[in-house]
């Protein structure tokens, strides 16, 4: 759908949900798709290459990507000694995603320049002797000091110890500027507060940190680079149970605007099924805590209470759903293991009617 509009209105349609966000200070996205060569001439686009959306988006916000898990009592995870959440908090700006790559079609150089108003500071030539790519990337002190103090407010919201990560042991000015700012700010700033809070800050190779995550009963705000975070916070969605049991929040540096959306993609293995008139079974948490985060957070700016009511009993009905042992696929697979059986879990349609009974019940003496 939106590839279609996007098409109709020369992708006007991202600029003007970046304009209504801002307006706002609020927005619920649906996962979208970045069309690839194959999907550019099957859907006939106009445009060569449509950017990402996520990324046109969360540039334009400026702001940092939370990713928390859903746990419901009673449904049974991958990673079964994760008893508490991890907090995933993921930078957004540049790196991979801000980058330019090239394809490399025959020997020749690459030159790495950096030139300033006041003469050229650093060049370096990498000789290529083959067909290879090569990519630049980038990122600034500005936006790892905005991103690093979003994670310092986020332990101490939480009261979660946090753990920056990184591999500035190969990557020593690009991935050492991360940590230095992480450290400054934490010695000069977070320090006594988090003292204050019995918390920690620690920072640690991503590698490192990985392993220990395993092994951890959770617990803990993991601040990862925009890479790092895209491959890890996936991996710890599935460990602890589904990327259906993640919320995704992102937050604006100025703490005003958020947006919300489901941690997962567009499904299309479901939606391949549905459109041939079959039965899914489809996880509707990571959506409908979406639009409840996204909702708590205009109630709170309106200071509007029964909306603030309104979000919280779905949440509550939603949850109560799941840990009554109705279970969608995902989370049946996964609670089951060998002993699954297709009649085990419910449909898309049913557990959405499930939770939409428990709200009715609710509802009504809640607002009427
Ligand atoms: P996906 O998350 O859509 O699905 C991967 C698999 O995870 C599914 O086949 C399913 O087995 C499982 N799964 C995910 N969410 C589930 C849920 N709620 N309930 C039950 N099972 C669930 O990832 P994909 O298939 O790699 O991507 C499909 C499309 O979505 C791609 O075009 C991709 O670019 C896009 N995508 C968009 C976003 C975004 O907009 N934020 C994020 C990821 C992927």
């Amino acid at each position: 759908m939106v590839l279609h509009e996007g098409n109709r209105t020369e992708n006007e349609i991202v600029s003007g949900a970046i304009e209504a966000i801002k307006r706002y200070s609020a927005g619920v996205k649906c996962p979208t798709i970045t069309p690839n060569e194959k999907m550019i001439k099957d859907y006939k686009l106009k445009q060569i290459i449509f950017p990402s959306p996520n990324v046109m988006i969360r540039s334009a916000l400026d702001g940092t990507q939370l990713r928390e898990p859903i746990i419901c009592k009673g449904v049974s995870k991958f990673v079964p000694k994760w008893s508490r959440p991890i907090l995933m908090c993921r930078h957004t700006f540049g790196d991979q995603y801000g980058g330019k790559d090239i394809m490399l079609n025959e020997p020749g150089t690459v030159s790495l320049l950096y030139t300033t108003d006041s003469g050229q500071f650093y060049k370096y030539d990498f000789d290529i002797r083959s067909k290879g790519v090569a990519m630049l990337t980038y990122n600034t002190e500005d936006s790892i000091k905005t991103f690093a103090e979003s994670c310092f407010k986020v332990a101490l919201e939480r009261g979660y110890p946090l753990y920056f990560t990184s591999k500035f042991t190969h990557l020593k000015k690009y991935d050492q500027m991360f940590v230095n700012v992480f450290q400054e700010m934490y010695n000069k700033k977070y320090k006594p507060l988090f003292e204050k809070a019995k918390l920690k800050y620690e920072h640690r190779l991503v590698d490192d940190m990985a392993a220990y995550a395993i092994k951890s009963t959770g617990g803990f705000v993991w601040a990862l680079k925009s890479y790092d975070g895209d491959i890890l916070s996936d991996i710890i969605g599935q460990g602890f149970g589904s990327m259906g049991m993640m919320t995704s929040t992102f937050l604006s540096h100025d703490g005003k605007t958020v947006l919300t959306e489901p941690a997962h993609g567009t499904i299309t293995r479901h939606y391949k099924r549905y459109q041939k008139g079959k039965s899914t079974s489809t996880n509707p948490l990571s959506t409908i805590f979406a639009w409840t985060r996204c909702l708590r957070h205009r109630a709170q700016l309106d200071s509007n209470y029964e909306l603030l009511q309104f979000t919280n009993t779905i949440e509550k009905c939603t949850k109560e759903t799941v840990e009554e042992g109705h279970l969608t696929r995902d989370l049946a697979l996964c609670t089951y293991g060998h002993n699954f059986q297709d009649n085990i879990c419910i449909s898309t349609d049913d557990i959405i009617n499930i939770i939409a009974d428990k709200l009715d019940v609710q509802f009504e003496k809640l607002f009427n």
